[in-house]
Formats: structure tokens, sequence, C-alpha cells
């Protein structure tokens, strides 16, 4: 089999060396084997993702000598298949609106804790399909939730396989009923990148250990929609002398930045292997 890998950033910042690390990660896995190498935009986030961040992406990867297979994809011009994915999943009854706010879900102390906070305690999924109505019709703003409970039923026990980790027992229940359409969008992280990966035919999803925990919600949604599921390789963060990851706000280890103080693309690759 082909192996496909992907590079996927959100243009809400420039890119830095833990950036530069992830997109060697998955460039160098397919070029050592001969296979693909995918660059894909994820901007569903039409507030916080820059067209300017793109641009600057692409510029910056070019500049390391990273290429890509075909064209980019960009999450913003493919709500439609989303959509698609969403009213399927809604006429099998696995996804309901919620209403809730933020402070709404924060007041309901004591809820268990998930990945990303407290689990969602599940105020709207006894809704009857009036007062969901009725509320829509009031124009209360809602998210879709996935009925995690539900979802598990229907997807059986299910695992996946990481490259150091071995075999991982899924946990459907890791997110509680996590977020599948959000109010501003009409998708979430969640099920593009599941959507994505599936239609692009990534074979090996390439990314940082920060998300693993997610890996157990898209191999849920993988199960539900009848996907193959890829092998994954979830890679260590890189971090800074004082052991703290890189993240947006360090200008100073931006790949443009460092560009322009006279790095090298090959001092560059080094530091960020
Ligand atoms: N877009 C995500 C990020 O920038 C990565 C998505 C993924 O690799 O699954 O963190």
């Amino acid at each position: 089999m082909d192996i496909v890998t992907r590079f996927a950033p959100s243009p809400t910042g420039e890119l830095h060396l833990g950036h530069a690390h992830s997109a060697l990660f998955a460039w160098r896995r397919a070029r050592a084997a001969g296979g693909r190498f995918l660059l894909r935009i994820e901007d569903i986030d039409i507030r916080r993702c820059k067209r300017e961040f793109e641009a600057a992406t692409l510029v910056d990867l070019a500049w390391l000598g990273i290429d890509w297979d075909g064209d980019v994809r960009r999450q913003s011009e493919h709500f439609v298949d989303y959509g698609r994915v969403l009213d399927g999943l809604a006429r099998r009854g696995l996804v309901y609106p919620c209403f809730c706010s933020r402070s709404d879900i924060a007041a309901s102390a004591g809820a268990p804790q998930g990945p990303d906070g407290p689990l969602y305690p599940g105020t709207c999924r006894g809704r009857s399909a009036s007062e969901r109505k009725a509320l829509i019709e009031a124009g209360r703003e809602f998210c879709l939730r996935l009925d995690c409970a539900h979802a598990a039923a229907e997807a059986g026990p299910y695992s996946f396989t990481d490259e150091t980790r071995g075999r991982v027992e899924g946990q459907p229940l890791l997110f509680g009923d996590v977020v599948i359409a959000r109010k501003d969008t009409p998708t979430s992280y969640h099920l593009s990148v599941t959507v994505d990966d599936h239609l692009q035919g990534v074979t090996l999803v390439t990314r940082g250990v920060d998300l693993l925990p997610s890996t157990h919600v898209h191999v849920l949604l993988q199960r539900l929609l009848g996907y193959e599921t890829p092998l994954y390789a979830h890679h260590r963060l890189l971090t800074d002398e004082n052991g703290r990851r890189y993240a947006k706000r360090d200008r100073a280890l931006t790949l443009r930045a460092l560009r322009e103080s006279g790095a090298s693309p090959e001092e560059v690759r080094r530091r960020a292997a």
C-alpha cells in the first residue's frame, strides 16, 4: 500500500519550530517510502484564520525544502462535504442540538473532567423534538453534539494502532458528548479532520502527542461512517531549552524570524529534528 501522509496546519499565526518538526516528520515519512505528502489548510475557524498566514505557511515550507503533492486542500471550501456527513449522522439520531452556553456548562459543578475541560453534562440530550424545534425557531444559537453513548453502542469496541504505542483501545466516552458542529461553523475540528483524512486517502496520520486523545474520537467517527482507520504516529512535541512547548506567541522562533536573522534552511531543519 502506498503511504500517504499530510501536514495540516491552522493558519492562525506564523509557523514556528514546532510546526517545522511536525511538517518534516510527515514529509520524511512519505518521501522515504516513495509515497505522497499532502498539505491541508485547516481554516474552519473563519474568524481566527487569515489568508496572509496561509500564504506565509506555503513560503515557509518551500523555504525549508518541503514539497507537497497535488493541490492544497483548504477546509473552508469544503463545508458541503462536512454538512453531508453531519446530515447522515443526524438522520441516524447520533447528534443533537445543544443550546447551552459556556457558562451554563461551567456552572454544572462536579462534572467529570475530559481532555478539554469539564465533560458536557448532557443537559440538552433529552430534549423532545418539539422543544428543540421551539428553541431553534426562537432564534437560540446551538451547536451539534455527538451522543457518545449511542455512538459507542453503534460502533462497538474499537482500537487503533499508534506506531510507538502499539494497539490502543478506543475510548469512545473520553470527550463525552463532544461538539461535532460548532455554533459559528457548520463543522468541527474532529469532523473535518476525519472526513478529510478519509477523502484524501491518508494512510498514516502523523501529529503531535497532544492530539492523541482526539484520535479516540476520530476513530469512533471512522467506525460510524464506515471509513478505514489509518495508522497513527503521534510524535513528541518539540520544546525550548526550558522544556516549554513552542507556541504561536514565540515570535523569535517563527520560521520567518529565523530566516530573516540569517539562519539557513539546513540549520532550521537540524534544530527542528
Ligand atoms: N490543524 C491541527 C493543528 O494545527 C492539526 C490537525 C491534525 O493533524 O489532525 O493543530
